[in-house]
């Protein structure tokens, strides 16, 4: 059986289905994640593209690119936020709140070095990102 969790945008009106499982999950501390959540911190879960899909409500979805490396995607109904796509990654971040029953299980975080919220869960904190992803790779203390 192919694991597989749906969520929401905030009115229902948008469904999201991710199915297997994300290539990475944890924490970004980014301004710009900071900024479009409205919270410190935004828990990211990075998916292949094939393995997201809108099954619901697609004509309501909106995009928004501040800059070409990530396409924020929300719903112009109730204007809640769903996910960001990567191109230059190949990847897409579904929000960790935007798919409630998957088992959220952090492995690290990104733009440590923008921290308004730090953490002390042991886990590596990255000052950027990873050398893989267009970064140092450095590691910053907790
Ligand atoms: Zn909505
Ligand atoms: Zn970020």
């Amino acid at each position: 059986m192919t694991d597989k969790h749906t969520g929401t945008c905030f009115c229902g009106a948008v469904a999201v289905e991710v199915t297997g499982a994300p290539e990475a999950m944890g924490y970004c501390h980014c301004r710009s994640c900071r900024s479009w959540s409205a919270g410190p911190v935004n828990a990211f879960t990075l998916w292949k593209p094939e393995n997201v899909k809108v099954t619901q409500g697609a004509e309501q979805v909106a995009r928004f690119e501040k800059n070409p490396t990530s396409g924020r995607q929300y719903c112009t109904k109730c204007g809640g936020h769903l996910m960001t796509d990567h191109p230059t990654f190949g990847l897409i971040d579904v929000y960790a709140a935007t798919i409630p029953s998957l088992s959220f299980a952090p492995a690290l975080h990104v733009n440590y070095a923008e921290t308004v919220l730090p953490m002390k869960d042991g886990l590596p904190k990255l000052k950027d990102f990873p050398e893989a992803f267009g970064g140092t790779g450095e590691t910053v203390p907790e």
